[in-house]
């Protein structure tokens, strides 16, 4: 069947690298015979007249050959990985994927899959699901779709279905995938994919992947517009309980989730594991690999709704809560302050936030020095007492400031201040 003109559509849209990129990518291969196609994505996109982001190119032949081609001609960036037969060219800041055509076997569940080159049909068969498994032929002026899985009736009834029953104990990621397509796109899971899923899971198919890939596969969840529905069906089909025991209790997400405009990935995940027990944290932290960024939120987060009562507490001074938060890391403050179960601690949260994470002492440590305050750790120490006492209200202007450290000299003389 015919689909509305992609290709002439994407090229009168962009008049940057894109259209350069394409145009040249279609002359090669119609010039050289290499059959071309635009696939996954940018094809179900189009489908359903949204907006088409990232464009993947599948190749009967050689893709590294077509990507250096493009690039010498237009000066654009080529990467190659001649391991996997992909490369990609850059230019302009926009980029274009290229990927040789090719069939793939699963040596043990859960595993990468071994990659074979192979056509079309072979690389389409082994996509995750048939709104993905689609493409359209572009090397020559006739765009024609090539559906094999039925996708464009999936997409019109708006269903994820994927295209056999080993497909999630093969690659269980795609249960992370379905959720995700599922709840983006506002479809839901053909039933059979769905039975499937269930003994995926039953099986607990999860522990066969790698931290990495699950990570991943998280990941784009937290880049998601609303990442809020995914989490709460991975919830609901009882596969983060698997990552770590709890991790599907999600008062913190169902809240977020009232904040429509909060779509912030690192708040999310801060939101995500709230709930946890300290060690359970940690054990998420190691399950899944956490790069260093990503383990301070979740230690953060967790440290910090262990403090809840105590930031709620009528009679913490300023000070206090300034040292309570001493190097706890803004998006964990930023997701209690949304989450919370204690409305205090969220409002005090937001006040450290505001206001009490500003104030400081006007004087620095060339000043203090020149009134007479030994050099070394004095100097920091009468700093920090300053920015208590300011804190707390008890000294305000400068003239004040200087005060408090005339009484603190002529009290302790040279005294180690503190
Ligand atoms: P998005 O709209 O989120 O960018 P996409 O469809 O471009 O989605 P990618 O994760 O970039 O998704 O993957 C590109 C294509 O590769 C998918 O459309 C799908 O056909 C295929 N794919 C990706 N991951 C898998 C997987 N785990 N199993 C099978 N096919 C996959």
């Amino acid at each position: 069947m015919r689909i509305p003109p992609l290709i002439d559509d994407m090229e009168r849209q962009d008049s940057g690298g894109l259209t350069a990129m394409l145009h040249t990518l279609r002359m090669c291969a119609a010039n050289h015979r290499i059959p071309l196609y635009l696939v996954g994505g940018p094809v179900r996109d189009v489908l359903m007249g949204l907006p088409v982001r990232d464009l993947d190119f599948v190749v009967e032949g050689d893709a590294p050959f077509l990507a250096r081609h493009v690039g010498s001609k237009l000066g654009g960036h080529v990467v190659v990985h001649h391991a996997f037969g992909t490369a990609s060219v850059t230019l302009d800041g926009d980029r274009i994927d290229l990927v040789t055509a090719r069939g793939e076997t699963y040596p043990h569940p859960g595993s990468l899959p071994k990659v074979n080159p192979g056509r079309i049909t072979d690389d389409l068969a082994r996509r995750d699901f048939s709104i993905n498994a689609m493409a359209v032929q572009v090397s020559d002026d006739r765009e024609r779709l090539l559906d094999p899985h039925g996708g464009l009736s999936d997409v019109t009834a708006g269903v994820v279905r994927a295209l056999h029953a080993g497909s999630f104990v093969d690659d269980p990621t795609r249960i992370f995938r379905a959720a995700r397509y599922e709840q983006r796109l506002g479809f839901s899971m053909e039933p059979e994919t769905s039975v499937w899923v269930g003994q995926a899971v039953a099986s607990c198919c999860v522990q066969s992947l790698t931290g990495d890939r699950v990570r991943h596969e998280i990941e784009r969840i937290l880049h998601e517009k609303y990442p809020g529905p995914p989490l709460m069906r991975l919830a609901g089909l009882g596969i983060l309980s698997q990552l770590t025991p709890g991790l599907d209790r999600l008062p913190a997400v169902e809240r977020l989730m009232g904040w429509p405009s909060q779509a912030d990935p690192m708040i999310y995940l801060a939101a995500l594991v709230y709930p946890l027990a300290g060690s359970r944290a940690e054990d998420l932290v190691q399950r899944l690999n956490m790069p260093n960024s990503w383990a301070r939120v979740v230690r953060d987060t967790v440290r910090l709704r262990e403090l809840e009562d105590e930031l709620s507490h009528p009679a913490l001074a300023n000070s206090g809560i300034i040292r309570m938060l001493r190097g706890i890391s803004e998006d964990a403050i930023r997701t209690l302050v949304l989450v919370s179960h204690s409305s205090v601690a969220a409002l005090v949260l937001q006040e450290y936030l505001d206001k009490l994470r500003h104030i400081g002492p006007e004087l620095n440590g060339l000043d203090l020095l020149a009134m007479g305050v030994s050099p070394g750790p004095c100097v920091g120490r009468m700093l920090r007492e300053l920015s208590d006492a300011k804190l707390d209200g008890s000294v305000e202007t400068i003239d004040d400031e200087k005060r408090f450290v005339r009484e603190a000299l002529v009290q302790g003389g040279d005294r180690q201040v503190g």
